[in-house]
């Protein structure tokens, strides 16, 4: 059985509507005490972020990932298996601080990374696509194609979405199964537009439906039939960007936040650290 710790490697500040759009950054660990697997690398450090995209925020890069995982006792060489939901550069990058690692990546999404749909040009940075290609030791990169058990407990399922060659991992744990979906849904609100602790503007003419994020690289039909899939096979979800999802697994077990605190968290110019959960 697999236990899952998300580690909250910093934020973006994103501005949207007049207001600043604070997104978590996380990666996964996932461990059964002899086993250790990350999901997704994270971003570079801010600066470089900053650079690369004009958004602030804090925290990324590889010195951080190190720092959560010596709270578990870990070294990034104890990782065996680097599993990328896909390449977006604040999901894939850092991978030079895990020589010895297998990073696991759908081949429809290097395809992808190389020739993004138009919209998708900013999220995809060569210096990723150039790290993943060089990887040294054949041992070091595994292209999959389609769903597959990594290992007895982390089955991968492919859902083309908001990237083609999206893959979401489903991790066995006792209480049961957790599907790290990253960005397909990236908030809770996505998944449950209904339901009023999910978003402080529920949609309840949604009822029963999926919500498409507004990154994507299909349809939204094909983006529900995507999160449909996952949920068919998963007893919840952990979404990427959402300060409320569950921080150990399955300690904390939830398919949506008991309240709405810290759906859309903004904030001020000086308010930088609080999160005062107000939306505009
Ligand atoms: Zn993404």
């Amino acid at each position: 059985m697999f236990e899952i710790h998300s580690l909250r490697i910093g934020e973006l500040y994103l501005p949207q509507g007049g207001a600043i759009h604070r997104d978590p950054v996380h990666v996964w660990l996932v461990t059964d005490g002899t086993q250790h697997f990350l999901v997704d690398s994270g971003m570079a450090r801010i600066e470089r972020v900053e650079e690369m995209l004009k958004v602030s925020g804090w925290g990324g890069g590889p010195e951080i990932i190190a720092q959560e995982l010596a709270k578990h006792g870990l070294t990034p060489d104890d990782i065996s298996h680097v599993i990328l939901t896909h390449m977006h550069f604040d999901h894939a990058d850092n991978l030079e601080a895990f020589p010895n690692s297998t990073i696991v990546v759908q081949r429809d999404e290097v395809f992808h990374a190389i020739d993004p749909a138009p919209t998708q040009r900013p999220f995809y940075k060569k210096h990723i696509l150039n790290e993943l290609l060089g990887r040294k030791r054949p041992a070091g990169l595994q292209l999959v194609e389609g769903d597959f058990d990594l290992v007895e407990g982390i089955r991968i399922i492919k859902v083309p979405s908001h990237t083609a060659g999206m893959q979401v991992p489903i991790v066995t744990t006792a209480k049961g199964k957790a599907a790290l979906v990253s960005d397909l849904g990236d908030h809770y609100k996505y998944w449950y537009p209904a339901d009023p602790r999910a978003t402080r503007k529920p949609m309840r003419y949604l009822s029963d439906t999926f919500l498409a994020g507004p990154i994507r690289s299909e349809s939204e039909r094909d983006w529900c039939a995507a999160m449909r899939k996952v949920l068919d096979n998963a007893d919840i979800v952990v979404p990427a960007h959402d300060f409320r999802i569950p921080m150990h697994m399955p300690e904390d077990w939830w398919a949506v936040p008991e309240s709405n605190d810290g759906d859309i968290a903004h904030l001020s110019p000086e308010g930088a650290g609080e999160n005062t959960s107000e939306v505009s």
